[in-house]
């Protein structure tokens, strides 16, 4: 039986937990070839024995996405493994929540080092390659934070709305190249993403959030980046919003 995906080459950055590591599953199943991108070395390579053991074919490569040294590494390692790379998931992102007023100035930087520029880095490392291929899909995980702007997450919410911008004049300057642009807007998802957040209050308001619902599964979204990545040529997938049934 061939498999959507057979063939293709995927890159997933922040794939150590989460998102993006369904997210490597669920390509996986479909057939891709995906490249494992994250800090963590130890959870990568156990992601990549999870799939070789279903039959998959899984490529570790240990990166901090927010230097660009090492995003070169991981684009160059990949071309020169597999040849190619067609899709690209920007996942790695997180949430360091809390107030403007007396925000932790530190967690800003973070959060723009990584949400934006990261994900930038990546994009810039990848668009050579998929030009010269003469096709290509890159995956922009946003938020409902790209679209909704609320008290206690300011600086998320202008990371994912530069996220947002960022990808639809992407869309728009590399269609005519047959490289497509999805932006995925998940709300809560039960993940590790809380345990980043330092300020006190804002973690607790958020678990309460969580706990007043039933959050999405990673898998939920990893299912919507699949759908996206294996329609036809002709159709690219602008953008998917999802929340849980339960989150206003
Ligand atoms: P997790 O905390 O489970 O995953 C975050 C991933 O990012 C980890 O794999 C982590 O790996 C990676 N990461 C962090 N820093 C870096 C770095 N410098 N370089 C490379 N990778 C890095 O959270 P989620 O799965 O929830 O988050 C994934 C994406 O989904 C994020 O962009 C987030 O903003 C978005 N999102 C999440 C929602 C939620 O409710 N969970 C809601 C809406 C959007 P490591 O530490 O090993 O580097």
């Amino acid at each position: 039986m061939t498999n959507k995906l057979d063939g293709k080459v995927a890159i997933i950055t922040g794939a150590s937990s989460g998102i993006g590591e369904a997210t490597a599953i669920a390509l996986a199943n479909e057939g891709a070839t995906v490249v494992l991108a994250a800090r963590r070395g130890d959870r990568l390579n156990a992601l990549a024995e999870k799939i070789a053991t279903t039959g998959g074919k899984a490529l570790p490569i240990i990166t901090d996405v927010t230097d660009e040294a090492q995003v070169q590494n991981l684009v160059h390692k990949t071309k020169t493994e597999f040849g190619r790379i067609d899709i690209l998931v920007n996942n790695a992102g997180i949430a360091a929540i809390g107030a403007i007023d007396g925000g932790n100035t530190a967690d800003w930087k973070d959060m723009i080092n990584l949400n934006l520029l990261g994900l930038l880095y990546v994009t810039h490392a990848v668009l050579p390659i998929l030009k010269a291929q003469g096709a290509g899909h890159i995956v922009n995980i946003s938020s409902v934070a790209g679209r909704t702007a609320r008290p206690g997450i300011g600086v998320y919410n202008a990371t994912k709305w530069g996220v947002n911008g960022f990808s639809e004049a992407l869309r728009q300057e590399v269609c005519q190249d047959h490289i497509r642009v999805t932006i995925i807007e998940p709300g809560l998802v039960n993940t590790e993403i809380n345990d980043r957040i330092s300020d006190p209050v804002a973690k607790q308001n958020m678990e309460e959030r969580r706990r007043s619902l039933t959050p999405l599964e990673s898998e939920d979204i990893a299912a919507a980046i699949a759908y996206a990545v294996t329609q036809p040529p002709r159709v690219n997938v602008n953008e998917i919003l999802i929340r849980p049934t339960l989150q206003y």
